[in-house]
């Protein structure tokens, strides 16, 4: 009996989730529709929405047109609420921790950038994010938050809460979801900050109807994110996606990791402008942005890197999307061109039928929609409350 009970939390909790994930795919729509989107039965459907209102989460909105051809038919529209429950997303970079506090449509309402101290260690490091924490949330007084989401650079057990490893800040083993959730007594969910970016793709991105894509992310190394039916996968305790790790020249230069020739020692951030004389970041979007043919040459040949491994990987998982971030992802730069000409022309499998290769939409600010979007999905549309 007790099972019973068990598997049918289960299925309302899924429900639930699947009613408020389509409303953010499709925007105002009837309950109806819903329905027929979501297979689930109308009168299923106007008990959750019956809650979801109650819980103010989602509002009526005037009316809309009803799919059914007689005319003038008109059916009450239902939406997310933007103004009741918000989440906070914190994205650990490198360089900055960013905070930001987001709505339930996935729009980032405020954000503040705070510079990432050096040689932070890991206990300095906790107190200063709580204390830049408790002060973001004394100025959004008033604003009921309802979960913490952290995206972080590195190695990241997610069942855990834990970083396991982030070796360009010198960390191990911090358990930093309980620590803040100690604090401030919300749920905390800590993911990395790839996987992280991949889940807002899935939830309010331009993959947001898709079951299989991927997502890459540029940075100082390269990163990556896999949606599979549907679910952000996480392979073994370490989580999966460490693109940036896959072997591009088999005898090739010596990797941090212990390996050679990895992807990221000739594509990343790191590697670029290494190449063009140890130039800085700023530098070097200046000069590809001024057209500098050396520096369009070497984010070509990036490119192509990228592609080849990135082939491989679509002969193996031939996923309908790949989306990129970073500095380097934008349409203005050859990078991006280079790979999508690259990839749909060598995997055979593409060839069949193309894989879209696109720079995300949400620009500086994937990182924290990123770390919303774990708050989101796992701290307001799966929570067990009600
Ligand atoms: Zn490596």
């Amino acid at each position: 009996m007790k099972r019973i009970g068990q598997n049918t939390l289960r299925t309302k909790v899924i429900n639930k989730s699947l009613v408020l994930q389509t409303l953010l795919d499709w925007g105002q729509i009837s309950r109806q529709q819903i329905a027929e989107i979501t297979s689930l039965t109308p009168a299923t459907i106007t008990n959750i929405a019956g809650k979801l209102i109650e819980e103010g989460l989602v509002k009526e909105t005037g009316t809309i047109e009803g799919r059914d051809s007689r005319a003038g038919r008109k059916s009450v529209a239902l939406d997310l609420r933007e103004d009741t429950i918000k989440v906070i997303g914190v994205h650990i970079r490198l360089d900055y921790i960013e905070i930001g506090l987001v709505n339930l449509k996935g729009q980032l309402e405020q954000r503040h950038n705070v510079v990432m101290p050096p040689n932070i260690s890991e206990t300095e490091f906790q107190k200063l994010l709580t204390e830049k924490l408790t002060n973001f949330i004394d100025e959004n007084k008033g604003i009921s938050i309802s979960a913490i989401g952290i995206g972080a650079l590195g190695l990241v057990n997610f069942e855990e809460g834990e970083i396991l490893s982030a070796i360009n800040l010198g960390w191990s083993h911090m358990n930093l979801s309980s620590h803040i959730q100690k604090k401030f007594h919300v749920p905390v969910y800590i993911d990395n900050n790839v996987r992280a970016m991949t889940l807002a793709e899935k939830m309010f991105g331009q993959s947001k109807r898709l079951n299989n894509f991927m997502s890459i992310y540029i940075g100082q190394g390269i990163g990556a994110g896999l949606v599979i039916n549907g679910q952000i996968y996480r392979g073994g305790i370490t989580g999966a996606g460490e693109f940036g790790h896959m072997t591009y020249i088999p005898d090739g230069q010596p990797c941090w990791c212990g390996n050679r020739g990895c992807l990221e020692r000739y594509a990343s951030e790191a590697a670029i402008t290494k190449t063009l004389n140890n130039i800085s970041i700023p530098d070097m979007l200046e000069a590809a942005n001024r057209g500098d043919l050396d520096t369009l040459s070497v984010l070509e040949t990036a490119g192509e890197s990228i592609a080849v491994v990135l082939t491989s990987f679509i002969n193996m998982f031939h996923i309908q999307k790949v989306t990129f971030g970073g500095k380097l992802a934008n349409e203005k730069y050859p990078l991006v061109k280079k790979i999508r000409e690259i990839v749909n022309e060598r995997s055979f499998l593409a060839r069949q039928e193309e894989v879209k290769v696109e720079v995300t939409e949400m620009g500086e600010n994937i990182g924290l929609l990123g770390a919303a979007s774990l708050a989101l999905l796992y701290g307001v549309f799966q929570s067990q409350q009600n």
